[in-house]
């Protein structure tokens, strides 16, 4: 007995997974070998926030919870909320057997989004035409910061889907139909990340510290490939298409180390991807040599396509045997905890599957330094849509815009706009809107209309930069007798559509919502006008084009809307580029650069400059 208790002793002073000076992978393997079945299980399982606790983290051994889309601890929590909450649960964890920390995620997919406060940037369409991946990497190191200062560690960001398809709900997450242009864009793993050290092991994922977060890389892969760009949908196309358009920028993610993958809810050829073996282990785990952990999306493995008569462990089965390490939110964990401890108990499920598993989601765990540092703190709080952070934004909402069209003839342009002019009509439903402004993934999941966080509307911009004297009518959406009642020297309308996203943003027609052609025409036709385009992809626009002096495509530019008037007056020059091509009509796409019959309305690449004027 005493032998007995002093060996016991002795290895706890001597827990090599619990001393940082010990590599990596050593820790790992010391603290796997250590691990029941059930410890093991629990840091597979994901949970939404909504349904933990401290006890529930304690008993289930859970390894990570998440915010769902818009999922707060309350409306317009502040950083300390958050990090209260988030300490709470961590708490739980820290007083099981082994004291694993659990590593909770967010959506912070422009910007920190659901958090009341931050700074919102553009989302990845806008980023796409800035051509500017250093830009990039830069809203990366800021995005981070201010998802740290609400103790958070783990962002679920990238999207580097290629949307071949503007039809697709989600075609705003994706920085381009030209996989080049995503691939580029992976520069902002490293922003949010840290830079990968020289000499650092390739695709050994990599969190440089506190500053940092560990990002993820989703959706794998061929989200942006489906069929009429339905969400969710099926991607027809043969494996070396699959490999050269979709699984390029994977690639480059892997490099860079990005610390996980998150798989994707579309089926390529008719395979789920949630269930696809020879994707997820075969190429990113065994060909790309991925060493981080891979996380399913939301009830991602509920949805796997089971064979006639087969019930939920099927899904269980098929999609750990896939080889997903993390599950984000089974929809009933604890079905899923039992499932998957039965599933393993046969022999069904090999152990070495769950302990690749692990392994992979302690080894990100462990370089990030979650062990050493736990709890979060608020020590980053002032980070949360500071100063330097919006200028950030509104550099990138300038360089994001794309101009279009500059005046009905080629030697009068209408912009830059002046300044110095008695009085201007600003009209439409997205001219003071700043949720419509910043779209989906913002505040809520859907998006959400009006004043939803801190930031500045186009209106709002508009009136601090023109001449103090210059009287500026908003009107929504004014009738003609109004406009010609006035003597307007131009309008500046905006237009676009509503926030959405996912399923709810796919869209058959892609046409502007009323009452935005109506605005369009009643004002256009009756005074000299810019139309400015909020929208999270081409839409149609050919049939007013005519009527227009000027036309700009601001994407979805965020909480910064002086960034648009910035170039719109001149303080700075257009530059932006077309991420995607810009059809005539919904009925010829798919249409994407490079193929053999491509007529569109403006080229991808397409965007007229204009050089920066003094004129006050
Ligand atoms: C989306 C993911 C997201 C997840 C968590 C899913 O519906 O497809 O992109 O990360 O929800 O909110």
């Amino acid at each position: 007995l005493i032998l007995l208790c002093s060996t016991s002793l002795g290895s706890a002073k001597h827990m090599k997974y619990k001393d940082p000076t010990l590599p990596v992978d050593v820790r790992v393997h010391d603290l796997l070998k250590r691990m029941t079945l059930a410890e093991k299980i629990g840091q597979m399982t994901q949970i939404e926030r909504k349904y933990a606790s401290a006890d529930v983290m304690k008993n289930y051994f859970i390894g990570s919870l998440l915010s769902g889309g818009g999922s707060v601890p309350r409306p317009q929590a502040s950083a300390a909320d958050w990090v209260n909450m988030i300490n709470d649960f961590q708490k739980g964890c820290l007083a099981t057997r082994l004291g694993i920390p659990m590593i909770y995620g967010i959506d912070a997919v422009h910007g920190n989004n659901n958090v009341y406060g931050a700074t919102i940037f553009p989302h990845n369409i806008g980023l796409g035409a800035t051509r500017d991946p250093v830009l990039v990497k830069r809203i990366g190191a800021a995005t981070a910061l201010e998802v740290r200062a609400t103790g958070i560690p783990y962002a679920f960001a990238p999207c580097i889907a290629v949307c071949r398809d503007p039809r697709w709900g989600r075609c705003y997450e994706s920085y381009s139909e030209d996989h080049r242009i995503v691939q580029a864009m992976t520069e902002i793993i490293p922003g949010l990340q840290g830079d990968v050290p020289a000499n650092y092991n390739k695709s050994y994922p990599y969190v440089a510290g506190k500053n940092n977060v560990a990002a993820c890389a989703k959706h794998f892969v061929g989200d942006g490939g489906t069929h009429n760009g339905i969400n969710e949908n099926n991607t027809l196309i043969d494996y070396r298409g699959l490999l050269r358009i979709h699984m390029a920028a994977y690639y480059d993610a892997v490099m860079k180390g990005v610390s996980t993958v998150m798989v994707s809810y579309s089926s390529w050829n008719g395979v789920r991807m949630h269930a696809n073996r020879k994707l997820v282990t075969g190429f990113l785990k065994n060909e790309l040599k991925f060493k981080g952990f891979v996380i399913s999306d939301w009830q991602g493995i509920d949805r796997i396509t089971t064979p006639p008569g087969a019930n939920y462990t099927y899904s269980v089965q098929a999609g750990v045997n896939a080889g997903i390490d993390m599950i984000m939110v089974p929809q009933n964990y604890v079905e899923f905890i039992n499932d998957l401890t039965l599933l393993v108990n046969k022999n069904v499920i090999p152990m070495s599957r769950i302990d690749d598993a692990v392994r992979r989601i302690l080894r990100v765990k462990f370089i990030m330094g979650l062990f050493e540092n736990p709890l979060a703190d608020l020590s980053l709080a002032d980070q949360l849509g500071k100063k330097e952070h919006r200028e950030l934004a509104r550099e990138a909402v300038r360089k994001s815009l794309v101009l279009l069209k500059n005046g009905k003839s080629k030697n009068k342009p209408m912009l830059p706009l002046s300044k110095n002019t008695p009085k201007i009509l600003v009209a439409g439903s997205h001219a003071d809107n700043l949720g419509y402004q910043c779209g989906g993934w913002t505040i809520e999941w859907l998006g959400a209309s009006g004043n939803i966080t801190i930031g500045t509307t186009i209106l709002d911009a508009i009136k601090a930069t023109v001449n103090p004297t210059t009287n500026v009518v908003y009107s929504e959406n004014p009738d003609a007798s109004f406009i010609k009642g006035n003597k307007f020297s131009y309008a500046i309308v905006v237009v676009g559509e509503p926030p959405y996203s996912e399923t709810s943003g796919d869209s058959s027609n892609l046409t502007i919502p009323d009452p935005g052609p109506s605005t369009i025409q009643t004002v256009c036709g009756a005074v000299k006008c810019v139309v400015v385009i909020i929208s999270g992809r081409p839409v149609v626009i050919q049939p007013y084009i005519a009527s227009i002096d000027a036309l700009v495509a601001a994407w979805l530019p965020g909480t910064e809307g002086q960034g648009v008037v910035d170039v719109l007056f001149g303080d700075y020059g257009f530059t932006g580029k077309l991420p995607r091509t810009w059809f005539k009509s919904a009925d010829q796409l798919p249409m994407n650069v490079g193929d053999k019959h491509y007529d569109p309305l403006f080229p991808f690449g397409f965007g007229l400059t204009t050089n920066p004027t003094n004129t006050s």
